[in-house]
């Protein structure tokens, strides 16, 4: 280990950048984040300096940089971006026993600047010593996704309750309070109700270790995507590293389920339409036990939740115990379909607007403005459409749609095994028929894959 990591602090301390264009840009992106007087030194400055210094968070000095000015710096930055120039900076900076950090030049710099993941009081360096720069943008990456957004707000939060939690035991019951504020209550209140809540569930949760009580549980519902784990949020995976039970749906993938944390309760309530299923009401009782027990639930859901999930039955009944919810969207299996068609829902000249609709209810087949649908340019996405097809062509057709209105159908969009079959309104249920589309599908109506579409336009520019 060459480079010794310590953290140096700059309050009221003064730090010279040498150098007024990107490059001097790029390190005093993160110096300004620290309580420091940066004084950057040379003439005509880029944009973004000048917009700096109008924010007031660096002086431009419009000169060389001195000898006077040395005095009493803290740090200096070499960034002219050019050997001579800079080594001379650098060689002043020495003289006056001043660390100096050459930019992009390790070897003649005295210190470097690691990677940082900045959640402030929270910072994590990361360094290589140059040796691999890319594992170090890589290890930030990572960290990046995995650290809540709110783990710096928490954090400062903490700091100022730390006297009162002081009244707990030292060691294990401490830790555990705090474990259950940083990893648990902390980001789910801070989420729901910002630093308020961030504050009151640390009131809560001090009288509740304080008495020995175990807490009320917390329902994170959370949309799964359609199934490829990369289109979860990062919101749903770190709730999946939190939960202490997960209840998920036929559709959510076992790519996603190994996300969630190693101790987790791991409950299927598959269902399928029409199929064999967990009744509803079952699904309901499940969860309320569980958040009433005092657990984390994650509910999971493919998709979004939000979409033909049957999400407010279980927030009813939730509601209906005074169990406190809160739901995270996820990638809806439409956006997956059309991205893999190459295509927008939604298109200047051809549709306004878009209809997700569901091809059977609980009733039985829906019923829906057909009539509306069927006129030329409307696009609708059509969910659970699979059993329902012949009665959504027989209506539009019935109501002047015509049998050559374009259709695709993506079945298991977003997964290894997807497949796209473009076909048309009058062949709609020959087509889902003669391919054996077991998985869950999507048809789109008034929309076929851009690929096949620019396909067809060069063999009509053939033959014409
Ligand atoms: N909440 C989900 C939809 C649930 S309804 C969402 O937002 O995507 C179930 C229907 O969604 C299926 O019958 C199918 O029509 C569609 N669906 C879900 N995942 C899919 C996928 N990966 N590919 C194609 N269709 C999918």
């Amino acid at each position: 280990m060459e480079h010794y990591p310590v953290y140096l602090s700059l309050r009221d301390k003064r730090v010279l950048v040498v150098g007024t264009g990107e490059c001097a840009l790029a390190k005093l992106r993160l110096l300004i984040k620290t309580p420091t007087r940066i004084e950057v030194y040379g003439f005509d400055p880029i944009d973004d300096l000048i917009a700096l210094s109008a924010a007031g968070h660096i002086h431009l000095m419009h000169r060389d940089l001195g000898a006077n000015d040395l005095t009493g710096a803290q740090l200096v930055y070499a960034a002219q971006e050019d050997d001579t120039l800079d080594h001379a900076v650098a060689q002043l900076a020495r003289e006056h026993g001043v660390l100096v950090n050459i930019v992009d030049n390790l070897r003649h710099s005295d210190f470097i600047t690691p990677a940082i993941v900045d959640r402030s009081p929270v910072t994590i360096a990361i360094g290589t010593e140059g040796a691999a720069p890319i594992l170090a943008r890589q290890i930030k990456a990572h960290l990046e996704e995995f650290l809540p957004r709110s783990l710096g707000h928490l954090t400062r939060i903490a700091q100022k309750f730390r006297p009162k939690a002081a009244g707990l035991p030292y060691g294990r019951p401490r830790r555990a309070f705090w474990s259950d504020y940083f990893l648990k209550k902390g980001p789910q209140a801070y989420d729901q109700d910002g630093e308020t809540g961030a504050q009151d569930a640390l009131d809560t949760l001090l009288h509740q270790h304080l008495n020995c009580e175990r807490g009320e549980g917390y329902v994170s519902f959370v949309g799964a995507g359609p199934g490829d784990p990369e289109l979860l949020t990062l919101k749903a995976r770190n709730l999946l590293h939190q939960a202490d039970v997960v209840i998920y749906d036929r559709l959510v993938g076992s790519g996603i389920l190994e996300l969630a944390r190693r101790e987790a309760q791991l409950v299927d309530v598959g269902k399928t339409g029409f199929g064999p299923s967990t009744p509803q009401d079952h699904i309901n009782d499940l969860i309320v036990e569980h958040a009433r027990a005092g657990a984390h639930v994650v509910r999971l859901k493919g998709g979004d939740c939000t979409v033909f999930g049957r999400l407010d039955e279980e927030i009813d009944a939730l509601d209906a115990h005074g169990l406190t919810w809160h739901i995270t969207p996820g990638i809806t299996a439409a956006s997956a379909g059309v991205a893999a068609l190459g295509q927008s829902m939604t298109k200047r000249g051809r549709n306004a607007s878009v209809r997700f609709l569901t091809g059977h209810d609980m009733k039985g087949f829906a019923d829906h403005d057909w009539e509306s649908l069927a006129k030329p340019n409307e696009v609708a996405a059509i969910y659970m459409g699979k059993k329902s097809a012949r009665f959504v062509q027989g209506r539009l057709l019935m109501l002047g749609a015509s049998p050559q209105t374009q259709i695709s159908i993506v079945e298991n969009a977003s997964r290894s095994d997807m497949r796209i079959l473009e076909t048309n309104l009058g062949d709609l249920v020959e087509t889902l028929r003669s391919n054996d589309v077991t998985g869950p599908a999507l048809i789109f109506y008034g929309l076929a894959p851009r690929q096949a579409q620019s396909l067809s336009h060069t063999q009509n520019m053939e033959f014409a």
